[in-house]
């Protein structure tokens, strides 16, 4: 990472309330991963320093404005991708464990070298989808907090997200633009799936003054035994 680049991160993270300055050998490790990571995987479109400080690691950061993640012991990061927002969190957070997952192995396996490369004992990985999570025992009403960026609409997220939460748990979605009626469907899947819209935080990112809104929905009871359907259904044939 470049001089310039350090300052982009302390100055956005500051914005964010963070200090990321023990972070910084952390956070250049990660760009140039992502870097090399993308020569052989096409893992993202966006390659510049100044893109990837800002539109993906202070982005992750802000996923957790309210501090729903960061209060939790444990976070699934469904449809991690590039493990976004996953590793920036695990390295500002190292006393909260994360479980990256997403249907694609090779992201994956992609995110588990780089966890692993940056020493980031509290992240593990699992390739499956969603749909197959929230059928299994194992994942089924077992988490405390699901955290998404940029994989469904609200209705859709819903239906992958919400069986995989204890009673009590929290689904922190992020979402750039954020339509009212998005946000009503939202409303009613969650409510199908027993759950409840509980917070929505409206706020512009660090610099770039990009939107982003951060939806949090609580479970507050068991998900019918219906949900989730099977793969690709919720988002071919969303409730809402
Ligand atoms: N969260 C990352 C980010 O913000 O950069 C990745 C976003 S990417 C647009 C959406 C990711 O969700 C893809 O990597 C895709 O494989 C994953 N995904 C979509 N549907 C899924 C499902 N049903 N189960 C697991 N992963 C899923």
């Amino acid at each position: 990472m470049t001089p310039e680049g350090e300052l982009l991160l302390l100055d956005a993270g500051a914005e964010l309330q963070l200090d990321l300055k023990p972070y910084l050998l952390a956070f250049a490790q990660l760009q140039s991963a992502l870097i090399e990571g993308n020569r052989q995987l096409n893992l993202t479109a966006l390659t510049t320093e100044r893109d990837i400080i800002l539109k993906h690691f202070i982005d992750s950061l802000s996923c957790d404005v309210g501090g729903w993640l960061s209060g939790a012991g444990h976070v699934l990061d469904l449809g991690t991708g590039a493990g976004f927002p996953t590793l920036p969190l695990a390295i500002v957070n190292p006393a909260v464990q994360f479980l990256a997952v997403d249907a694609t192995r090779k992201k994956i396996e992609y995110v588990s070298r780089t966890a692993a490369s940056l020493g980031l004992s509290n992240v593990e990985v699992l390739a499956s989808r969603a749909e197959l999570l929230g059928r299994d025992s194992a994942h089924r009403e077992q988490h405390q907090r699901v955290v998404a960026r940029a994989v469904a609409a609200l209705p859709v997220l819903a239906e992958l997200a919400l069986p995989l939460l204890q009673i009590g748990g929290l689904l922190v979605a992020q979402k750039g633009q954020l339509s009212a009626e998005e946000l009503a469907a939202g409303q009613q899947a969650a409510a199908e799936l027993g759950s409840e819209l509980f917070h929505v935080k409206h706020f512009e990112l660090p610099i770039s003054r990009d939107q982003r809104s951060v939806v949090v929905m609580r479970k507050l009871s068991a998900t019918p035994s219906r949900y989730p359907r099977r793969e690709g259904i919720p988002s071919k044939q969303p409730l809402f």
